[in-house]
């Protein structure tokens, strides 16, 4: 674990000093994080052993426009990944100093448990299923399930067109809540439900008509109808509620105080966090830093 994370930092280092001798580096407009100076923690402590590490491994999504993205360089882009700069920051970690690594929907608890990952900000719903295994931090953000379809479809407009229209297919990504959730407006789970790992293959099987919807978040689904160029639109009402929370490992609730702490003593960068990535797509409105649940 520990030669892993060395191997990470050093190749981030190389990808830095290579864009550097090119001229290039990212043209990166996202916000500078503070980054505290020496700070003190509880000995024994997950801020102690981070902290003294001066890095950190973070699970976020790859292929999530506005929330998590992988960009030309390789690096994960989003207000996902600004959050967890902001933590990293509070812990005195420079944010070239996260090793990121890609969390899709069904691995995350795995990750966390296996203590792959120190934690986990990827559109992760909180819910009492999940929190059998891990422990959340948050919400820092309400998402809601909405559904996507192709511009020029007028027959789907809420999740209740399934059930009177058998033939009709909507795509999810296994191990989320939205997969979970649509189950119910279908009249026939096998023929309907179209299942990948990540939200990038449903949004292709949309554009080349193999399914007739995509159901996950809005602002997830608003990230890619904005990407796609006219090709895709957003419709009906959402219709769940998806509270999002920083996963770690269970029962570390020192740590999840100090996530929350963290986050509510820095709400404008939390503000310029979400105005310069998520936020940059129409229809998205800034939110406000929702009152932490207590940490279990
Ligand atoms: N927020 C939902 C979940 O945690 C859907 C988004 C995702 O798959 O990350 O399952």
């Amino acid at each position: 674990m520990r030669l892993k994370k060395i191997t990470a930092a050093a190749a981030g280092l190389g990808l830095a000093l290579s864009l550097a001798a090119c001229g290039g580096g990212s043209d990166d407009d996202t916000p500078e994080v503070d980054v505290a100076e020496s700070p003190e923690f509880p000995e024994g402590s997950k801020m102690a052993e981070l902290s003294e590490a001066g890095e950190m491994t973070v699970g976020t999504k790859y292929d999530q426009p506005g929330f998590g993205l992988l960009n030309l360089e390789d690096v994960p882009e989003g207000f996902d990944v600004e959050v967890a700069k902001i933590i990293a920051g509070a812990l005195g970690i420079e944010p070239e100093n996260i090793s990121w690594q890609e969390a899709p929907s069904a691995n995350r608890e795995d990750l966390i448990e296996g203590g792959d990952v120190d934690m986990v900000v990827a559109t992760y719903t909180i819910n009492d299923e999940r929190k059998e295994r891990i422990t959340f931090a948050g919400p820092y953000y309400v998402a809601g399930q909405q559904l996507m379809v192709m511009a020029d479809n007028d027959e789907i407009d809420s999740p209740e067109v399934f059930q009177d229209n058998p033939d009709l297919k909507v795509c999810s990504v296994s191990g989320s809540t939205p997969a979970e959730n649509i189950r119910q407006y279908l009249s026939n789970v096998n023929s309907q439900l179209v299942e990948f790992d990540i939200y990038d293959r449903c949004a292709d099987s949309l554009s080349n008509g193999q399914v007739d919807a995509v159901t996950t978040d809005n602002v997830i689904l608003v990230g890619f109808a904005a990407e796609s160029d006219g090709e895709f639109k957003l419709v009906g009402e959402q219709f769940t509620d998806e509270p999002y929370g920083i996963g770690i490992e269970k029962g570390d609730t020192e740590f999840c105080e100090f996530i929350n702490e963290t986050l509510a003593e820095n709400e404008d960068a939390y503000t310029e966090a979400w105005e310069s990535t998520a936020g940059q797509y129409e229809g998205t409105e800034t939110p406000t830093l929702p009152d932490a649940d207590a940490c279990a």
